[in-house]
């Protein structure tokens, strides 16, 4: 057994999101932290692991990073490397996708903005040669 599941974050780690495997590759766990109001999730991802590219229709996307370290990237543009205390921004419509380095554990909290009739579109998986290529098309100054 791993002794070092997940991140330290404070919010839990969950159980193993099988709801939503089919669209992730690799292993993640989920913790609903609360359905009232704003659905807000705890969202872990173990090393290398990644949600398919995909689409928030209508409602859009915060992500608050807690834990470990990540990438986010919206297409057409260069990843974005994630660390503890980050805050990303997904408009509604946007291709995307979020998830862990390929070295690290990774932790967000995910917050769905409240939309009448809004949705999640999963597109496509992140390719491997898309995932090696991070690193080089980082928007590095
Ligand atoms: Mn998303």
């Amino acid at each position: 057994m791993d002794q070092h599941l997940g991140t330290d974050a404070v919010f839990p780690l969950g159980e193993p999101n099988d709801a939503y495997a089919d669209y992730f590759s690799g292993k993640s766990y989920l913790a609903v932290l609360t359905t009232q109001g704003v659905p807000t999730m705890h969202v872990t991802f173990e090393p290398g692991c990644r949600n398919w590219w995909h689409i928030h229709h209508l409602g859009g996307q915060i992500l608050l990073v807690t834990g470990g370290k990540g990438w986010y990237q919206q297409e057409g543009q260069p990843p974005r490397r994630l660390l503890p205390g980050d805050a990303v921004h997904i408009p509604a419509e946007v291709k995307h996708w979020h998830g862990a380095a390929r070295d690290s554990w990774f932790s967000h909290i995910a917050i769905e903005i409240p939309a009448p009739g809004g949705s999640n579109e999963w597109v496509e998986p992140v390719t491997e040669q898309e995932y090696c290529r991070l690193e080089e098309q980082e928007d590095r100054p």
